[in-house]
């Protein structure tokens, strides 16, 4: 009897010890899932489509797994997610921004990404006709002779959106400052995709990005300070271009900050978010952020981070 209860209590012992390591909590709004078919492809994270059999989301998910593998790692955690394949007619339904393909995540542990063609790719792929000739060609060499830039918004951009779970995950909905989310979801998807099997995906992204930054496809845009982009963010998404105009200078920043501090800079960044949450400290003046930033990232870092428009 006695020799029981002793392993009972070693037992028990046992068992919160181990669920101490990555104590992780089910945040999944699942509510969200309402009308979609779940599926069994992966036992990684949850996956849910408006289409019982989805096509060309094979590499989608096995990019999502590497991913969690890296960031699980990275964060010490293990986190559980959910990713919505929606197509171009239920957007609406259950995505919160316009346009169909353009990948988002919420604080409730959802991911949302298009299926089949994407109304964002397709809009894409119609800009690219505003590009050299020669430029078309070397664009072709890294996505094949037919530009498929869901290989883009749905591939590449999907590890950004993993990226912003793993800050929400750990943070409340009231952001400090949009404009830090946007190059921390980026210095994931740097780091991320820079560690998948296949440096395909990263050659897509990275090419792409560079090159509508040369051409400067953007046009003029409406808003360049970070400052609009906090007063003006609904605006900027619905000016699709100026959104992918900030999107791609934040992209520049975290390649820099990736090749100078490493993977452990997304650590001391997500921190960084954490301890300046407004929920926790309120909004507070950029002069007192750049402080905090600072003491927390090195003066180096913060000098990448500063905006030169
Ligand atoms: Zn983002």
């Amino acid at each position: 009897m006695k020799s029981s209860k002793i392993r009972l209590a070693i037992l028990v012992l046992t068992l919160t010890i181990g669920s101490c390591k990555g104590t992780n909590y089910d945040w999944i709004d699942r509510a969200r899932h309402e009308g979609l078919v779940k599926l069994s492809n992966t036992a990684s994270f949850e996956v849910f489509s408006t289409e019982p059999n989805p096509i060309g989301i094979k590499n989608t998910i096995q990019n999502l797994e590497q991913s969690k593998v890296y960031f699980d790692e990275v964060f010490d955690e293990n986190l559980n997610f959910a990713v919505l394949f929606v197509d171009n007619k239920n957007w609406n339904k259950y995505a919160w921004a316009p346009p169909p393909g353009m990948p988002q995540s919420d604080y409730d542990g959802n991911m949302v990404l298009g299926v089949g063609k994407s109304i964002m790719a397709t809009r894409w792929e119609q800009q690219l006709s505003e590009l050299p000739p020669g430029k078309m060609d070397s664009l072709k060499q890294v996505f094949g002779n037919e530009i498929d830039l869901d290989l883009f918004f749905r591939d590449a951009l999907s590890i950004h959106e993993l990226g912003h779970l793993y800050q929400f995950y750990k943070t409340s909905n009231e952001s400090q400052r949009r404009w830090l989310n946007e190059v921390f979801g980026n210095l994931c998807q740097v780091a991320a995709v820079k560690r998948l099997e296949s440096n395909e995906v990263f050659n897509q992204m990275d090419y792409f990005q560079e090159l509508l930054i040369e051409e400067n496809l953007w046009g003029n845009v409406e808003f360049k300070t970070l400052d609009q982009f906090e007063e003006s963010y609904m605006d900027i998404i619905k000016l699709g271009r100026n959104y992918g105009w900030y999107q791609t200078q934040f992209y520049q920043i975290a390649k820099e900050l990736y090749s100078k501090f490493g993977d452990e800079f997304l650590n001391e960044f997500r921190n960084l978010l954490i301890a300046v949450d407004a929920k926790k400290i309120g909004k507070i003046e950029n002069d007192k952020l750049i402080v905090i930033m600072r003491e927390r990232l090195g003066d180096e870092a913060v000098e990448i981070l500063k905006w030169k428009h």
